[in-house]
């Protein structure tokens, strides 16, 4: 048995944790959105826990991409140009995957050391194929993420699942009793999993092998993010079979992976000991997707040291003990001077105001009340539902002391309606323009880990307006939470339990949902809400009951960081999923 190499960890890792991507730092172009990050949050949390993880991915030499907004309000996309070596070191090992359309395509990964606050160090591997020896075809499987057709995407997750567990192996860790699959892309390496437990079987398959699946199970734990049906990863068999180069017979893996397609979320769910969604509200609507199936929960977190802004770590540091190894200690925030929560938020909101300015052009002021919206542009977020009744907004605008909006997100190169809704808003914003004096607003470009950081620390409201059920958790909102930023949002996702009204932020819209409108009927409605909330409540306390806000600010990060941290994740992660009974 090959030792571990001494420079890849300096533990033999029980737990794998495989990704698509994963969000360490802005600068390391290896995740896309909200999956990304999650996944670099819980391998920060890991190194701080003192957990003996690893964490699996690809490589992408051109990242996502990057955006920029042409004067028609559109969004132009272009291949990021990144060196890895400036962030991360090349390994010396290399293996041959032979399981991509049977040819041999090499691999070698790249590793990234995380080291979490008492030392403890993680591994984050991510694997290339860009590499001389290989077919033109072969070396661009890790050029982008989310780029290319169903057949692309299948030989990327053959590389990531099975490469990743061939991979582990040939770097030495022979010792992991968890491999935990962060959604349905990495689903592929139980195949692995199977041919390591039935090496003898398959020489001798045939029609009647029994297969052991139970073996594998024992070693699978599987998170499932996504509510929405078409969101899950699914290739026709006769795709998989000119595709999948695995001495496993389709009749076989039809048993696990779904009749009709390879349904990758199907595969994980059947192959794994624990599966999970992400909120308690997600667990049950994926319980409903999949009946029968025993899904748990686990509510997402961030990581706390990452996503607290400067201004808020000099005041935690000086006044809370411990909070950023063990978050829960944030609880104390509720009786900070409220004279030292308003200076660190208009530390941060003045910081957002210069990169407003920096790059904008525009005049942002810190004492008007600004609402923040940054978030992948998707149709189900619902990023112009503010604007559902411009003259409304316009209107609570005119009447108060002003209204800021801060908005990002890119739209997957794909996704015709996403990049639709970006153009709506800078349209919308000309009409703002030409209108009113009062209400501004802002659409910053190529929303980042960096942009994410300003703008969920920087305004005072941190807007959410998805279409039900379909947040699975979402995070920007507990980003906002840990900056004293209050949260007013759609009960969907985390904030059906981070929401206390009143106390924590606002709800948006009903508890029910109301299956009695149709889509435009519930847009009016909730956009209605949306108004009424911010003219009754928002408006009034900010301008009106600083006191009352500043509390509020004290209890968002009291009673939601306190919880929505991957602290408490990963310690729930470590009782539910990784614990072996
Ligand atoms: C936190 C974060 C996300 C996730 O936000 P959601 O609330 O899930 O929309 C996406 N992108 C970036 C860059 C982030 O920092």
């Amino acid at each position: 048995m090959n030792q571990v190499q001494p420079d890849l960890v300096n533990f033999d890792p029980g737990i794998a944790y495989f990704s698509m991507e994963i969000g360490l730092e802005t600068g390391l172009f290896t995740y896309s959105g909200g999956l990304g990050v999650l996944a670099g949050d819980t391998l920060k949390s890991c190194a701080d826990l003192g957990l003996p993880v690893v964490g699996v991915s690809l490589l992408y030499h051109q990242g996502y991409f990057s955006q920029s907004i042409n004067d028609k309000g559109e969004q132009v996309e272009s291949p990021i140009e990144w060196n890895p070596a400036d962030k991360l070191k090349l390994l010396p090992s290399k293996i041959v995957v032979r399981e991509i359309q049977g040819r041999d395509v090499s691999v070698q990964g790249w590793l990234y050391v995380y080291t979490g606050l008492d030392g403890h160090r993680v591994p984050i591997i991510f694997l290339d194929s860009q590499l001389p020896e290989n077919d033109e075809q072969d070396r661009a499987l890790t050029s982008s993420l989310y780029a290319g057709d169903q057949e692309f995407r299948l030989r990327q997750e053959i590389l990531l699942g099975i490469g990743g567990v061939k991979y582990l192996r040939a770097v030495g860790c022979h010792k992991i009793h968890t491999f935990h699959m962060n959604e349905g892309h990495s689903a592929l390496l139980t195949l692995e999993l199977l041919r390591e437990s039935q090496r003898n079987v398959l020489e001798t398959w045939d029609e009647d092998t029994v297969w052991d699946f139970e073996k594998v199970k024992n070693q699978c734990v599987f998170t499932t993010h996504t509510p929405v049906a078409a969101g899950h990863d699914k290739f026709p068999y006769d795709l998989v079979e000119k595709t999948l180069n695995v001495n496993i017979p389709i009749k076989a893996l039809k048993k696990i992976g779904g009749e009709e397609d390879l349904n990758m979320t199907t595969l994980g769910l059947n192959l794994s000991r624990f599966a999970n969604g992400v909120a308690q509200m997600h667990g049950d609507v994926s319980r409903n997707m999949f009946p029968g199936r025993d899904i748990d929960f686990i509510t997402n977190g961030i990581h706390v040291p990452t996503w607290t802004h400067t201004a808020f770590k000099k005041l935690y540091d000086r006044s809370i003990r411990l909070w950023a190894k063990d978050p829960k200690y944030l609880r104390h925030a509720m009786n900070l001077p409220p004279a030292d929560i308003w200076a660190a938020h208009m530390d941060s909101k003045t910081n957002l105001m210069e990169e407003i300015a920096r790059t904008t052009g525009e005049k942002f002021d810190p004492e008007i009340l600004t609402l923040g919206f940054a978030r992948r542009a998707a149709a189900y977020k619902r990023a112009t539902l503010m604007f559902n009744d411009l003259d409304r907004l316009i209107e609570i605008a005119e009447n108060c002391d002003g209204l800021q909006l801060v908005f990002a997100g890119k739209s997957h190169p794909q996704d015709q309606a996403g990049k639709g809704l970006i153009r709506d808003i800078h349209q919308f914003n000309d009409e703002i323009k030409r209108r009113s004096k009062k209400l501004k607003l802002v659409y910053l470009p190529d929303y980042n880990m960096r942009l994410g950081y300003l703008i969920t620390g920087g305004v005072d409201v941190w807007v959410n307006t998805p279409l039900r059920p379909h947040e699975a958790s979402g995070t920007s909102g507990m980003k906002a939470a840990l900056n004293g930023v209050l949260n007013l949002s759609i009960l969907d996702g985390w904030w059906v339990e981070g929401c206390l009204e009143g106390i924590t932020g606002w709800a948006i819209g009903d508890v029910d949902p109301r299956s009695d409108l149709d889509r435009e009927a519930l847009d009016r409605y909730d956009a209605e809400s949306l108004y009424g909330k911010l003219e009754s409540i928002v408006v009034p306390t900010y301008y009106q009951n600083r006191e009352r806000w500043i509390q509020m600010q004290g209890y968002a990060i009291g009673v939601n960081a306190s919880f929505f941290n991957t602290h408490r994740q990963m310690e729930q992660y470590v009782c539910k999923a990784y614990f072996i009974r």
